[in-house]
């Protein structure tokens, strides 16, 4: 009996945002005790898998998790018990049967993923592994990912200027992980001086990124190229740039609105353009959803464009999806993925989208969400996938720095076996 599941229950707690999310607590026969908690997104996609929440407005404004948590106890829970937690991917159909529907609005997406992260943790206790060498196997464990480090926020994750909601740090030049954290936070450190300097507010968003009221959105690329020069590295060289425009949340009708940097109406074209020239300007590595995430054609062309020289990364055009993720390939629609657990909801999907990537020859980033507790279950996962980059936000606030510090911890645990690196070339 050891190892099989003997309870499933789960709690409401809150996010990063003050938000109630749930954590799911699993108990096996034997006495082994796991947990996982869910992540929230703010940015989403159209096409993912449903949040169940409440809708009860005298709760946390409609937002409480209860009915979640009772589709855990009465559904979920009597079908998983006895069942060995090791069979994730048969306990993952289960759930995915259970539901029944297409983006798992019957029980909700965080109740089912909660469900099953908490799975696959306790079955890695219960054969007595690390979560990252449990659900890499033998081979996928060694890989520690380039971090991709939000350090200005903006769009729907700060009150700031900007309507590109992410300005991220890639220290892709650092010969390892640690060495990546330490390029990252020196550079975040001056950056944040520089602000200072400026008479910038040093305040943070959502994510954990400076929120300043900056002039345009350029000039949060200027001042990174400063802060990593301020800090004594070399940009391109030690540490680039990427960015997550997250182009869904200013489309307007067949075009785009830059409304929070008083600029007009643009086009598809004139963004392309757009990212062209910073391109000369600044050590762009990578851009994410640099449109939204139903302009394909759009899409493409920003790809024929630039994907022979950065990466082109969909995240809300994919929603972790293969069906969509399918397409991509066919249409090159771009040349990587976001991967984001909630967003399809089971481990073993989430595993699926990686490996149609991988064949693809796609590149591939794990992914926190703007909404996140200290669960740093994607590092872990991170390292089974051998995932060339992680994106988990800045040097700062406790939900985010619990993701680097595991991936800290896990490459000294692997000692002389790890192995860390870039995708980027130097600029
Ligand atoms: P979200 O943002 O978690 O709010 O969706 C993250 C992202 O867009 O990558
Ligand atoms: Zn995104």
């Amino acid at each position: 009996m050891n190892g099989r599941i003997a309870s499933v229950r789960a709690i409401e707690i809150l996010d990063s945002r003050g938000n109630p999310t749930l954590k799911v607590l699993i108990e096996l026969h034997g006495g082994i005790r796991a947990s996982a908690s869910v992540p929230s997104g703010a940015s989403t996609g159209t096409h993912e898998a449903l949040e169940l929440r409440d809708g009860d407005k005298t709760r946390y404004g409609g937002k409480g998790v209860r009915r979640a948590i009772a589709n855990i106890s009465q559904i979920i829970a009597p079908k998983l018990v006895s069942i060995s937690a090791t069979r994730q991917r048969d306990i993952d159909k289960l759930l995915i049967e259970l539901d029944g529907t297409k983006d798992k609005s019957k029980l909700g997406a965080n109740a089912i993923l909660g469900v099953s992260m908490a799975v696959a943790r306790a079955a890695a206790k219960s054969v007595g592994q690390p979560l990252y060498s449990y659900l890499g196997g033998i081979v996928g464990t060694r890989r520690l990912p380039v971090p991709m480090m939000n350090v200005i926020n903006g769009g729907t994750h700060a009150d700031s200027s900007l309507d590109f909601q992410e300005f991220m740090l890639v220290p892709h030049g650092a010969p390892t992980f640690a060495e990546a954290m330490r390029y990252g936070a020196e550079v975040f450190h001056a950056l944040k001086a520089r602000l200072g300097k400026l008479g910038y507010a040093t305040s943070v968003g959502d994510e954990g990124g400076f929120a300043p009221k900056l002039r345009d959105n350029e000039e949060a690329c200027r001042l990174i190229v400063e802060a990593i020069e301020d800090a004594g590295f070399v940009p391109g060289e030690q540490v680039a740039i990427a960015l997550d425009p997250a182009a869904s949340a200013f489309r307007v009708d067949n075009g785009y609105a830059l409304w929070r940097m008083g600029g007009g109406k643009t086009t598809s074209e004139e963004l392309i353009q757009l990212y062209s020239n910073w391109l000369e300007r600044y050590p762009i590595v990578s851009i994410e959803d640099g449109l939204g995430e139903n302009d394909w054609e759009g899409f493409r062309k920003l790809t024929e464009r630039l994907g022979n020289r950065i990466q082109i990364v969909g995240d809300d055009i994919y929603v972790t999806n293969t069906k969509f993720i399918r397409r991509g390939i066919a249409e090159r629609t771009t040349n990587a993925a976001l991967i984001k657990l909630n967003q399809i909801g089971t481990v073993t999907e989430t595993i699926e989208a990686i490996e149609m990537c991988r064949a693809a020859g796609w590149e591939f980033i794990i992914s926190h969400r703007s909404g996140e507790t200290e669960d740093a279950f994607i590092a872990d996962f991170a390292v089974a996938m051998g995932s060339p980059q992680i994106k988990t936000g800045s040097l700062c606030r406790g939900e985010r720095i619990a993701k680097y510090n595991r991936l800290l911890e896990i490459e000294c645990e692997l000692g002389d076996t790890a192995r860390f690196k870039s995708p980027f070339k130097s600029h």
